[in-house]
């Protein structure tokens, strides 16, 4: 531990054949804990079909991923039809009461592509029950069965959906569970999270609340998180440590995934009150959404994952007392090789002071035995500031750099085969590290550095623990073992070994806390955010501080040759680290190409005015590739036009108007009583759409508005565009829909109505794409949308 040697001390590590030795050992050991990080978050081997019948098989699932993920099936499409045909048909089969909940429902929580109006959906949810023998509430098992209108959803979420059929085979194999198990395979997730917001709304099996177990995925591969819980999770997450075989789930997680624009079912589960715990896979996000996820590309890894952890949660919750789950106070946890750490998150603040308060020690007993001035503590932890802010700055810097190089980059989640980039960031994290080292340890010693990073950890600690607790262990814990370390390494014989085994037990300690949030801070942000990662390898580089010191020839001491060769071979890591980053990105550009497997994604739309014949294309590409840009022309706003498709500025160019109808509007009552005048409208699409819309001048006032009987938000929109209050419908039924609208008199309102198919092959002008160019993965990617004001 930065603990500048004493004279013996200081010739025993001078014998640089000595150092060679500890340095191995020390880095040996470390690299053997890292591994063993590794290798728990690995996925298991994928069970074949003839496994047991109790047991969860990856492969029996996967048959089911292909009836489900064979086309995209949007909600509402015919294609959906059939993969709810095939669902109802395995649930019914197995002897479960099974019934469709077919509605329409309003969306579920704040959804950040719903800024077109309020959103309903038509939704028809798969719903079977498992009676328990001596209920005590019920446990929900929940998957969307819809994909995305641009892709098959073989990943999101036919592997959530195909999983819970699988596990319901194998629950209803073994003997009935104590409490009712209920399947929610839901609709219109992709649209508006509408069917999981009309089961937990509305469904009668949802009443009384219960456990929910949500299943996703948000690529193709990599191991199941546990990443979001309901509050005061604390016995939650205790059931999830002791009964999911693969406990990969972080507390950090969760105030992460807060920070992120995405959504699932879950919110509408939580919006209702319901508790429980939220999983997904998330690396491989390359094919998110696109039509590049297909079965194949699934990682029955990841699938068997999903199962085991699904089946082994459902078996506990399914015999626990559900009336004891409940708790006051959320938990910290996170992953260590075999099992799922977990304690109360009112530990988080006084852990936190206490590692502060150790490190203090260290600090004070360091100065006292004469290890270091004040001066250069002080100097130590103004330093060790440096590579904190460089590291992840130089990772923006290095992923700017290749998105100018490849600037299809900037509309992928991730790139396809991201490993490279990742390992060159933390190849650049650890050469910033490393250039910082070799510059200031020579000027404030070891010591004074290595104190300088455990006093920043126990700062972000206490920072952490105040305003993010459920990451604040990831700072504590290094600290407070560093600082330990420290002291016992002062309180040992400094020339004995035993200033090294400490050394490296605190550094184990920073790998097992550190290393599993670096290896999954890369999926769950992608590259363009690598610099986070960045961070927290610096702060693990700081937290082993000491054995980084190993890798470095001895400081001082020496005289003559030996102090020349010393500092000749101080900048040789930082340089091997440097050489690595350079060499791993330029790999990776040379491995992660655009081809026909790996397209370049591109964003288009087509949106016609059947009223004035007018029609152009859309693009929400910022930079456009060379295959969009031959449509655009300029930019836009599609405010004006296309209020469904919301407020942001595309791109634009001119296009042939295609000969499409517009949905027709139809008054089917207008009475005024008093100051209101309410309308009645059905509007009905002319052709096979996945949505519909409706928008009301920005001059009307609208009181209140239902659409087939839901009671829609009026007080979301904004007045500074020509069209006001609106309203998206989702899978509309071919005979329309009926909107209400109750306003104030006197006025003649204009009425904006659109709807939208996908698919743009048949559309004057359309070039179909070559081989390399692909489709991006978005809600709007290779929308047809038409539409026509009608003024009443
Ligand atoms: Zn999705």
């Amino acid at each position: 531990m930065g603990v500048p040697p004493t004279r013996a001390a200081d010739r025993a590590l001078a014998r640089p054949r000595r150092r060679l030795l500890a340095a191995a050992a020390a880095l040996a050991a470390l690299l053997a804990v890292g591994a063993g990080v590794l290798v728990d978050l690995a996925t298991p081997a994928p069970r074949p079909a003839t496994a047991p019948a109790d047991q969860f098989s990856a492969d029996r699932a996967y048959e089911h991923v292909k009836v489900v993920a064979a086309r995209p099936h949007v909600a509402g499409s015919p294609a959906n039809d059939q993969v709810r045909e095939h669902l109802v048909g395995v649930l019914r089969g197995l002897g479960l009461e099974t019934t469709v909940q077919d509605t329409v429902a309003p969306e579920a929580g704040q959804l950040s592509g719903a800024a077109g109006g309020a959103t309903v959906a038509r939704v028809r949810n798969v719903v079977a029950r498992l009676p328990g023998t001596a209920s005590t509430g019920r446990v929900f098992l929940v998957a969307h069965y819809d994909s995305v209108q641009s892709g098959p959803g073989g990943n999101d979420d036919a592997a959530g959906t195909a999983s819970i059929l699988e596990v319901a085979r194998a629950l209803t194999a073994g003997p009935r569970p104590r409490n009712d198990i209920v399947f929610v395979l839901t609709d219109a997730e992709e649209a508006c999270l509408c069917g999981a917001s009309a089961f937990a709304g509305s469904h009668p099996l949802a009443a009384d609340g219960g456990v929910v177990l949500n299943l996703e995925a948000r690529g193709s591969t990599g191991p199941v998180i546990m990443f979001e819980t309901s509050r005061d999770n604390a016995k939650l997450v205790d059931v999830f440590g002791r009964a999911a075989p693969h406990p990969v789930g972080t507390s950090f997680a969760v105030e992460i995934y807060r920070a992120l624009p995405n959504d699932t079912d879950f919110t509408a589960f939580l919006d209702h009150n319901f508790v429980g715990l939220n999983s997904a896979y998330i690396d491989g996000g390359a094919i998110y959404h696109t039509p590049l996820d297909v079965p194949a590309v699934l990682d029955r890894g990841s699938l068997q994952m999903h199962g085991d952890n699904a089946l082994g949660l459902a078996r506990e919750f399914g015999r626990t007392d559900l009336t004891t789950l409940h708790a006051d106070h959320d938990a910290t946890y996170f992953p260590v090789p075999g099992g799922l750490v977990r304690y109360p998150g009112w530990l988080t603040l006084p852990l936190a002071l206490l590692a502060l308060v150790a490190v203090g020690l260290l600090g004070w007993l360091l100065r006292r035995r004469g290890r270091a001035t004040t001066g250069r503590l002080a100097a130590g932890v103004g330093l060790a500031l440096v590579p904190v802010v460089v590291a992840p700055l130089g990772a923006w810097l290095l992923w700017a750099a290749i998105t100018k190089i490849r600037p299809g980059y900037v509309e992928l989640l991730d790139p396809y085969r991201p490993v490279w980039y990742r390992l060159a960031v933390v190849a650049l994290a650890a050469a910033v590290l490393f250039t910082w080292y070799a510059l200031t340890r020579r000027w404030v010693g070891p010591a004074a550095l290595a104190f300088g990073g455990l006093a920043w950890l126990a700062l972000f600690g206490v920072l952490l623990a105040v305003l993010v607790p459920g990451g604040a262990y990831l700072a504590t814990l290094p600290a407070l073992a560093g600082a330990l370390a420290g002291l016992a390494a002062l309180a040992t014989r400094l020339d004995g070994p035993g200033p090294v085994v400490a050394v490296t037990l605190a550094g184990a300690v920073a790998v097992v806390i550190l290393l599993p949030t670096v290896v999954l801070l890369f999926p769950a942000l992608g590259m363009a955010m690598g610099g986070v990662a960045a961070l927290f390898a610096v702060l693990l580089g700081l937290a082993a501080l000491p054995v980084v010191d190993l890798l470095h020839p001895q400081a001082g001491g020496q005289r003559g040759l030996l102090a020349l060769r010393a500092r000749r071979l101080a900048p040789l890591p930082a340089a091997a680290a440097g050489l690595a980053a350079v060499v791993l990105a330029g790999v990776g550009l040379a491995v992660d190409r655009f081809d026909a497997a790996h397209p370049v994604p591109t964003h288009l739309m087509y949106a016609l005015d059947a009223g004035t014949g007018e029609a152009r294309w859309l693009s929400r590409e910022d930079e456009p590739q060379p295959w969009t840009a031959g449509y655009l022309d300029g930019t836009a706003s599609a405010a004006d036009d296309f209020p469904a498709l919301g407020d942001a500025r595309l791109r634009s160019g001119p296009a042939r108007a295609a000969d499409l109808p517009a949905p027709k509007l139809q008054v089917l009552s207008d009475t005024t009583v008093g100051e209101r005048r309410t309308l009645r409208v059905r509007v009905t699409p002319q052709r096979p759409v996945r949505l519909l819309s409706l928008h009301v001048d920005s001059t009307t006032v609208v009181e209140s508005s239902t659409v087939d009987g839901v009671a829609l938000d009026v007080g979301r929109y904004t007045r500074d565009h020509p069209w006001g209050f609106g309203m998206v419908f989702h899978a509309p039924p071919p005979e329309g829909v009926e909107i209400t609208l109750v306003m104030a008199p006197g006025h003649r309102p204009l009425l904006r109505v659109m709807d939208a198919s996908d698919g743009l092959a048949g559309v004057p002008g359309f070039r179909p794409r070559p081989p390399d160019v692909g489709v991006v993965g978005s809600h709007s990617s290779e929308m047809l949308a038409v539409a026509r004001t009608y003024p009443l």
